[in-house]
């Protein structure tokens, strides 16, 4: 039986999963190594390697039976899988300037390796649990974390673009002066855009632009009181989810920024599905429905064919990463008949 392996590394952890060629994925859940990425290049490839085999451990698969590792890693870097010679948060080592990481990992392993930024990557594993991997759907995901990610896959293919930047939905600029509940708000954004989809629907949108708006409404809110907007802002979730008024206030928010950007998204592509992700919304299943029913509340009004447009709720956040790189890899697998 031949596999495909996904490598999803992190800041911190490497996550592996591994899948068959009838879509059948070996490992449940999240199965991590230590990354060791800020000690460059040759240490954190040894790392990669060093957990795969302990992943295949786990699964009874042979390295042999490997036919395509897919990698995915934090951007920016080129749709090649060159990090940015500028360098980034999560490689800060300065071998790893210009570094051809997709490459690297090929020459390490033996093995043909496909690249993906992490938010394409969860895009495709968005994608890939509506429609399975063979389909000519199109979808778009946004994946709401610390910043806001993303992808759009166009008849079943991640749209990389010229630069490796396709997908960059966190810096598309929205009309934000329409959002109902934030009227006067001015949302800046750590790129310098005003008003993109990150600077309205975030972790650090929250931080930023969403805590100064409303406590000086609610002065005496408890977030008020922490005098830190950083804890202030993490804690924002578990208190909209409990039904705390400005927290509820400010998932509305987001939620018909995102409405609005679906609304370009629909009228841009047509697509087949909508999908939300991340941590903002790993909560019970009543918030989630409550949020998607906002998204759908913030959006323009629809043509009739097109306003029965779904939104889904990405499943199984923490791993998506992992899971997409490896459909990627299987997707070239079967193109190059490895599989
Ligand atoms: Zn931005």
């Amino acid at each position: 039986m031949q596999v495909v392996a996904g490598v999803d590394l992190g800041g911190t952890a490497v996550n592996y999963t591994l899948i068959t060629g009838d879509e059948k994925f070996l490992i449940e859940g999240l199965f991590e190594h230590p990354a060791r990425s800020v000690e460059g290049p040759a240490v954190c490839l040894q790392q990669i390697e060093d957990g795969l085999k302990l992943a295949l451990e786990k699964a009874g698969v042979a390295m042999g039976q490997v036919a395509v590792v897919g990698l995915d890693t934090p951007g920016p870097a080129s749709s090649g899988g060159v990090l940015s010679a500028k360098g980034s948060t999560n490689f800060v080592h300065p071998e790893w300037a210009g570094f051809d990481i997709r490459d690297g990992l090929a020459q390490k392993l033996g093995k043909p390796v496909t690249y993906l930024n992490d938010g394409n990557a969860g895009a495709l594993w968005g994608h890939f649990s509506i429609f399975g991997g063979q389909n000519k759907a199109t979808s778009i995901s946004a994946i709401i974390g610390t910043g806001l990610g993303g992808g759009v896959i166009i008849e079943n293919q991640v749209v990389k673009g010229r630069k490796g930047f396709g997908g960059e939905l966190g810096h598309v600029l929205l009309p934000y002066q329409s959002i109902e509940c934030v009227k006067g708000i001015v949302p800046r954004c750590n790129c310098g855009r005003t008003g993109d989809l990150e600077s309205v629907c975030s972790l650090t949108a929250i931080r930023m632009n969403y805590l100064p708006y409303f406590l000086e409404k609610y002065p005496n809110h408890e977030l008020a009181k922490l005098g830190d907007l950083g804890k202030a802002a993490k804690a924002v979730r578990g208190l909209a989810e409990k039904g705390d008024e400005m927290c509820r206030e400010i998932f509305r928010a987001q939620a018909h920024a995102l409405g609005l950007f679906f609304d370009e998204m629909i009228n841009t592509f047509d697509p087949d599905a909508l999908i939300v992700g991340g941590g903002a919304i790993e909560t019970g299943k009543e918030f989630q429905e409550w949020f998607v029913g906002e998204i759908h509340r913030g959006m323009p009004e629809q043509r009739e064919e097109q306003a029965d447009i779904p939104v889904y709720i990405m499943p199984n956040g923490d791993t998506a990463g992992a899971r997409g790189a490896a459909i990627e890899a299987l997707l070239v697998a079967r193109q190059g008949g490895l599989i």
